[in-house]
């Protein structure tokens, strides 16, 4: 059975958590699509981590993590990310990398900023990871599946003078930069096939035999339906499908093996860079649901950049679990909201746009367990959320830990 977790929004809704929750009943956990462009936050007995490229099974060590082919795969992030859960004391995680995943090559991050800086004022804020230039070179038939790093060297090297032509043109013309080896790169290759060798296999096929075998499998979404390239906020979007229904492709699934779609909607908006926000709050109001958001604080995980804040944009809600095929939703971070007496919710664009609700001063709605016990207003807004997205909330997450949810 396969379940996909997605988020609804502009992502940082708490996928990371929601996964590690739900992980502990899986298999298998799969990343399907982006990169280490965006981070999931999980908090376990291990500690506090940003996982940007690892699939968040990776501290369940009876869990089959994959690394989809859909994924931007860095290489030098992994290596990093392996080695913090080494160092901080978490046993080897069982990780199968799809040889059929592509590699961000050092050059596509050195194009990313090259571009952003070409850009100026009118710049995407780019995380500066290499997605977008490497998700164009896979399309453009110039990218590099891991596999050919274990094909002959000469046909490695003819590819990679190949790609080189378009870089090399590219980096004189457009950019006024110094050009790129054959040498340079076919050596740092050479240094990732080291590297990556015990962790590359044919993710395929081994998924294909744990669906097989009637295994339960995660599909481990990033960033949230209105950053997907299709149905997001074009152009200010990801460079890859964040919507559920990409985990056929970027897992490498049938899609009606997808039978649970989790939909992780936050009960507040973020949202980084640039681009349509409706409900967006700023000034006072906005820097206190930001320092008092997430856990601790409101902050990029991969680039430490404040969060644009807004209140619960349930239009762009529903869309967004529209798009995704929403079977359920998790409703996160509900806590955070207990410092409010009032909630302003975001019901319309062209309505009188606010609809206040009530919210009892408190922080006590940490640690609560079961949902009667959650304060009427409490209780009210989830109704109210749920009522307005039109698909049953099933998990509510008030707290950080994995501990902290609630099951309707
Ligand atoms: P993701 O990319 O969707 O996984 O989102 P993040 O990793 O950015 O998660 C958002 C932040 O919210 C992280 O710091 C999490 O630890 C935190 N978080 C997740 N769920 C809850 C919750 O229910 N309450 C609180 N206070 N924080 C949460």
């Amino acid at each position: 059975m396969v379940k996909a977790i997605v988020g609804a929004n502009w992502g940082d809704e708490g996928k990371g958590k929601i996964t590690d929750v739900l992980a502990s009943g899986s298999d298998m956990v799969i990343r399907f699509q982006g990169g280490a462009n965006a981070g999931h936050t999980i908090i376990n007995d291990y500690g506090k981590f940003a996982l940007h490229q690892l699939p968040s099974g990776v501290f369940h060590q009876n869990i089959i993590n994959i690394i989809g082919n859909g994924v931007a795969f860095s290489v030098e992030n992994f290596v990093k990310e392996m080695k913090e859960l080494k160092d901080r004391g978490v046993p080897e995680p069982n990780i199968i990398i799809s040889d059929r995943a592509q590699i961000v090559m050092p050059y596509h991050v050195a194009f990313d900023c090259y571009e952003e800086e070409r850009l100026g004022k009118n710049s995407f804020g780019s995380t500066k990871s290499g997605i977008a230039p490497f998700y164009s070179d896979k399309y453009s038939k110039i990218g590099f599946q891991i596999n050919e790093l274990y094909d002959d060297p000469d046909s490695l090297k003819a590819k990679i003078s190949h790609a080189l032509e378009i870089k090399n043109a590219t980096l004189k013309n457009l950019y006024n930069k110094p050009p790129i080896t054959e040498e340079e790169v076919f050596d740092k290759l050479m240094e990732y096939k080291e590297q990556l060798a015990s962790y590359v296999g044919d993710a395929f096929t081994v998924v294909h035999k744990a669906l097989k075998e009637g295994k339960t499998i995660l599909l481990e979404g990033q960033l949230g339906s209105l950053k997907d390239t299709d149905f997001g906020i074009y152009p200010m979007v990801t460079s890859s499908n964040t919507i559920a229904g990409y985990g056929a492709v970027g897992a490498g699934i049938p899609p009606y093996e997808i039978k649970e779609i989790v939909t992780v909607v936050k009960a507040y908006s973020s949202a980084v860079g640039a681009g349509e926000f409706v409900s967006e709050i700023f000034g006072d109001e906005a820097d206190e649901l930001r320092r008092r958001g997430g856990d601790g604080g409101e902050f990029g995980a991969t680039t430490g950049r404040p969060r644009r804040m807004g209140w619960l944009d349930l239009v762009a809600t529903r869309y967004g679990c529209m798009v995704q095929g929403a079977t359920q939703v998790a409703f996160t971070v509900l806590d955070v909201l207990g410092y409010l007496d009032e909630i302003p919710v975001c019901v319309g664009y062209e309505l009188d746009g606010e609809v206040i609700d009530y919210f009892p001063s408190t922080t006590k709605l940490k640690g609560i367990k079961n949902y009667d016990e959650l304060p009427k207003e409490c209780r009210d807004y989830i109704e109210f959320a749920e009522k307005e997205i039109g698909v049953p909330i099933k998990m509510v997450s008030n707290g950080p830990s994995r501990n902290d949810i609630i099951y309707r």
